[in-house]
């Protein structure tokens, strides 16, 4: 444990043997059984002596205090605010499908990524996550998953909620071996999601768990990808994708691409001629995600026939993908709506660049 590692995800076995100090042995095994099996509240961890619980809660209190949960009308995505002991607040969303139950993980509260049409970059950067602090995240989504009539496993994590996982590596890939080890998720149901930060696609690639890998895409010309993921200025495309290609031949897992398709923006056939030839290179998945609202971009997200479209015209050209069923959205809990203390800035204008390529004669070829 670091001297940040305030909750009591934060600490691991080892953490949690000398903490038990003095305790007969089993004790160690109850309260592993009791949070990593059960996903119980400590206090009903009713195998621990009340005293016990007492000391421990004491010493190592939970990091997430629930601010709101809520939850679609058919339960099938369950969103929850958080506050941390520091006043900051994060979201995590649970989702339940006909052959999986997938915990979208927050790693930051904000983001300093800035991307202009995700709700999280809009309100700008606060602090990184502990560990604990999202470990805790999915012990408390499949704490929930398990209640009710119909009980379900979480069996994937994404770390596709608030913040950039690359920009909180160590932390992050702390997670990732408890959320392996410890809750027993397999690493290959883990993706781990970027805007495209290279040394920290060059550190995954040195890892040992074989997780998936996700880039935030959006575009693929330098030009219109500097104004949509401004980190693409620092990290420009070429070098991207040959570090995505070391990924793939080290791993040899799938890799993906996002993309939120912008009306007009990123729906163009030269966007699917650009998209489909990376893609190609790289045998990666194109994943459509029509444009979700958010308070600071007035820009629209393309109509579901333009997705069709533009997926018809990405298959054509060879190109695998899947349009993303839009989840949460009447929660705000789907992509990019993810914002925790609405304190943002409100409808800001269009960068002119955008406007400039939505006018450009390319825009309708
Ligand atoms: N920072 C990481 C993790 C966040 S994942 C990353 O960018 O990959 C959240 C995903 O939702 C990203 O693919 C992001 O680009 C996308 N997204 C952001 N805003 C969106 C919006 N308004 N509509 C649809 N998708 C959005």
């Amino acid at each position: 444990m670091t001297t940040e590692s305030l909750s009591l995800f934060d600490a691991d076995r080892e953490a949690l043997t000398t903490i038990l100090d003095g305790e007969p042995r089993y004790r160690l095994d109850q309260l592993w059984k009791g949070l990593y099996v059960d996903f119980a509240e400590p206090k009903d961890i009713t195998s621990l002596p009340a005293s016990l619980r007492t000391r421990l809660s004491e010493t190592l209190p939970t990091a997430l205090e629930m601010v709101t949960e809520s939850s679609t009308s058919d339960g099938n995505t369950v969103k929850w605010l958080w506050r941390l002991p520091d006043g900051a607040s994060v979201e995590t969303v649970l989702m339940h499908y006909p052959d999986r139950s997938t915990v979208c993980v927050s790693t930051q509260a904000g983001c300093a990524m800035a991307c202009g049409f995700c709700a999280t970059g809009q309100g700008g950067f606060e602090r990184n996550l502990t560990v604990g602090e999202i470990v805790e995240q999915v012990v408390r989504a499949a704490r929930r998953a398990n209640e009710g009539p119909t009980p379900r496993r979480v069996s994937n994590i994404v770390f596709m909620g608030m913040g950039e996982p690359m920009a909180n590596y160590d932390r992050m890939i702390g997670a990732v071996h408890r959320i392996h080890g410890d809750i027993g998720i397999s690493a290959r149901h883990l993706t781990i999601s970027t805007v495209g930060i290279i040394p920290g696609i060059r550190r995954l690639t040195d890892e040992p768990l074989p997780v998936n890998l996700a880039v935030s895409l959006h575009a693929a010309n330098d030009e219109l990808r500097d104004e949509l993921v401004p980190i693409n200025k620092r990290y420009p495309l070429s070098d991207l994708y040959d570090a995505c290609e070391d990924y793939l031949k080290v791993k040899n897992r799938r890799l993906s691409f996002e993309w939120a398709m912008i009306a007009d923006v990123n729906d163009r056939p030269s966007d699917a001629r650009e998209l489909a030839a990376a893609t190609r290179r790289l045998r990666a998945h194109v994943n459509l995600i029509p444009l979700n609202d958010t308070p600071g971009w007035p820009t629209t997200g393309s109509s579901p026939a333009k997705v069709k479209e533009f997926a018809d015209q990405l298959l054509d050209l060879g190109a695998n993908v899947t349009v993303r069923a839009n989840r949460g959205n009447d929660i705000d809990a789907a992509c990019g709506q993810l914002r925790a203390n609405h304190n943002g800035p409100t409808v800001t204008e269009v960068p002119a660049r955008i406007e400039r390529i939505k006018r450009s004669p390319g825009a309708t070829d």
